[in-house]
């Protein structure tokens, strides 16, 4: 087991050393914000985009970003350089900071900074090949799903709906229309067209979206972004999920019946190929 070392506000040691106040606001209230990168090779993929996101979810909370862009991204690199693993994912957190609990933001606080790579495992064969299963649940999460908040309870009762089904993921609805999943992206493929929903405070802004933008316009597969009923979704030919950590993964059933032929389809075979060769090539 290689031991981890993890970053604590500028102090690099080890993950089981890393210790944070019990009054930071990421603990009391989950004011705080993430960001996961992957890196492949040694290599940050996608990285100016992942750290354009940060910063827009700090603006978005009015957090001070406690680093320039030079300064995040010789502490994401050193910690992967830390590493034996030749994929990895970068994990990043700041919150408001430690302060006495009230809920309006303290006068002072110093932002809590934490980073943690580990090993990007590939997604297992069986996925790859079969696709995931997932369910369909109403979206009950607030507002400003497009801020990559920590406070995640209502991704992770939606992720643990899915478990508790047999599912890897749900697809998740609000008012009729897809919105995503727990912790992914969703696109739906009807006679060729991938459809994605609007980006807006409904959903978060995969890195993964911009990419397939680039990847279909690409590889001349036509790609829309409006809005999806529930219907279109349950009558897809295809059903896909697209993640930093799962890369895009065909969903072959929802709700128990399969979607389109049961099995992962043409478009998404054409998108996996499209960016393993995105990765190859470094961005
Ligand atoms: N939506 C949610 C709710 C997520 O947690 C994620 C994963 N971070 C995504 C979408 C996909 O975003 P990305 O492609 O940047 O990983």
């Amino acid at each position: 087991m290689t031991t981890q070392t993890v970053c604590l506000n500028g102090e690099f040691l080890p993950l089981e050393e890393a210790r944070v106040p019990v009054l930071d606001r990421g603990f009391i209230f989950g004011d705080g914000i993430y960001e996961v990168v992957p890196s492949y090779g040694g290599r940050l993929f996608r990285w100016p985009q992942h750290l354009a996101r940060l910063k827009r979810s700090l603006a978005a909370i009015r957090i001070a970003n406690p680093h320039d862009d030079d300064a995040w991204t010789a502490l994401v690199n050193r910690l992967i350089g830390l590493h034996p693993w030749p994929d990895q994912f970068v994990y990043l957190q700041v919150t408001r900071g430690v302060a006495r609990r009230d809920h309006a933001f303290p006068a002072q606080a110093t932002p809590t900074v934490f980073a943690m790579a580990s090993e990007l495992a590939p997604v297992p064969a069986a996925q790859r090949e079969g696709g995931i299963a997932a369910v369909s649940l109403p979206d009950e999460r607030w507002l400003h799903c497009d801020i990559k908040s920590v406070s995640l309870l209502g991704n992770v009762l939606a992720r643990q709906a899915a478990v508790d089904a047999g599912a890897a993921e749900c697809l998740m609805f609000r008012d009729g229309f897809l919105t995503e999943g727990s912790s992914s992206n969703v696109w739906v493929v009807r006679n060729g067209t991938v459809f994605g929903p609007p980006r807006d405070h409904r959903i978060l802004e995969g890195i993964r979206a911009g990419l397939l933008d680039e990847l279909c316009a690409r590889g001349g597969i036509p790609m829309q972004t409006r809005p999806v009923l529930r219907e279109e979704v349950l009558a897809a030919d295809e059903l896909m999920v697209s993640s930093a950590t799962k890369e895009v993964v065909a969903v072959t059933r929802l709700d128990g019946r399969p979607v389109g032929s049961g099995r992962p389809g043409p478009v998404y075979h054409a998108l996996y190929q499209a960016y393993q060769a995105a990765k190859q090539a470094g961005g």
